[in-house]
């Protein structure tokens, strides 16, 4: 009988070695022993499944690993050493000159970077399509493309695309379907079921949920992340044994926390939604939220983001942030603690105004990583600071 997703994720075990501790142990060790050197001349020829060096695997990381892919229904994984790491390993294990990538315009802000200026150094090309737009997707598929790359929810502006409406289109053209699914983390939806061959996440945000560790990974297909292994063992993103031991006592909570914060934002973005200093709010599953359908289709919960647009635009966002009393002003996102970030000031800053509109930031955005404080503290410290 096979457990549960979520009792997987609290109750896989990976070590070899260690029998009696109820704790995973961690193996903070760079490489592994052999017996004898028949043994160590099977593990080099991949004849054995026995752990070399800690670039290449280690039993804290593949518990991570086993415990995440569990979540995702997904066949394998491999962890990096940051969500900006699987992202990349991911591309560059599949994508060579001459390639062409299909993205949306609204997506995190490093990969933005890594898409519009590293990518055509190696002369990989790329289209982006208006997130909310199914249909500009398929317009925009070239004899070349070979990859779908996509966040739903997108960061920050909460756009939702249609997983399924994807799945098919990459079945369609034969096209790799690449999913970040950090915003919604495998609690809220599982980009798999609806035909994704990867599935990239920043570990630091939801999944860690502490705001203590950096840590990546990309799940999905064992002959596709067997590439992505190759092509990390030998360029160096490993992720460090400690973190993966933290991640992976994180993922035993990921399901509690991920019902509290969504609970919480949901009643936030509910009792804001009208309030006469913001000019519209989105939250995934609010009736109002312009992809509500499709939102409601294929997440399980709305996940521990809103935003909302500020009337006053710039300078409405900076008093904003001026005026909280509790709510942190960090750069980092799904922590117990509420963060508030005003993109267009911040992360954003060095956009043009006409580049930060194509990606959805406005001058008066405030994005909020609703936490698990309780819910009217986080209310009333966003309405006085509102005021
Ligand atoms: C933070 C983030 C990343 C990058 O992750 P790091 O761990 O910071 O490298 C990628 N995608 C999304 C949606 C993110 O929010």
């Amino acid at each position: 009988m096979s457990h549960h997703r979520i009792t997987q994720a609290i109750r896989i075990r990976t070590d070899r070695t260690a029998e009696k501790e109820h704790s995973s142990p961690l193996f903070l060790t760079s490489s592994f022993c052999y017996d004898d050197a028949e043994e160590m001349r099977a593990a080099f020829a991949d004849e054995i499944d026995a752990n070399i060096y800690s670039r290449f695997s280690n039993p804290s990381v593949q518990e991570f690993i086993d415990r995440m892919c569990a979540l995702e229904g997904a066949e394998a994984g491999f962890a990096t050493a940051s969500g900006m790491a699987a992202v990349v390993g991911s591309f560059l294990s599949f994508l060579k000159k001459g390639d062409h990538l299909l993205s949306c315009s609204s997506i995190f802000g490093s990969t933005h970077t890594v898409i519009t200026k590293y990518l055509p150094k190696f002369g990989i090309e790329y289209t982006y399509v208006p997130a909310g737009d199914q249909t500009a997707w398929e317009a925009a598929i070239r004899p070349n493309t070979k990859m779908i790359y996509l966040e739903t929810p997108t960061n920050p502006g909460l756009d939702i695309i249609d997983l399924e409406v994807a799945g098919l289109l990459a079945r369609r053209h034969n096209l790799l379907l690449n999913v970040d699914n950090c915003f919604a983390t495998p609690i809220g939806q599982t980009p798999i079921q609806y035909g994704a061959d990867l599935v990239v996440h920043s570990a630091t945000k939801w999944l860690d949920g502490q705001g203590r560790v950096l840590g990546g990974i990309v799940v999905g297909k064992k002959e596709l992340i067997h590439e992505i292994y190759l092509f990390c063992r030998s360029t160096g993103p490993a992720l460090s044994p400690f973190n993966a031991w933290v991640l992976s006592r994180s993922l035993e909570t990921l399901d509690v926390r991920m019902e509290r914060h969504a609970g919480n934002a949901l009643y936030i973005a509910q009792k804001l939604e009208g309030h006469p200093a913001i000019a519209s709010l989105r939250y995934p599953l609010l009736p109002s939220h312009p992809q509500h359908e499709i939102a409601k289709k294929q997440m399980l919960n709305g996940g521990g983001i809103l935003c909302f647009e500020l009337k006053g635009g710039l300078d409405a966002g900076r008093t904003f942030l001026n005026k909280l009393k509790m709510l942190s002003m960090t750069a980092n996102l799904g922590d117990t603690r509420s963060i508030a970030s005003h993109p267009a000031s911040t992360t954003h800053a060095k956009l043009s105004p006409e580049e930060r509109a194509a990606v959805g930031i406005t001058p008066g955005l405030i994005r909020i990583s609703v936490g698990l404080e309780h819910r009217d503290d986080i209310l009333q410290d966003i309405i006085q600071a509102l005021k």
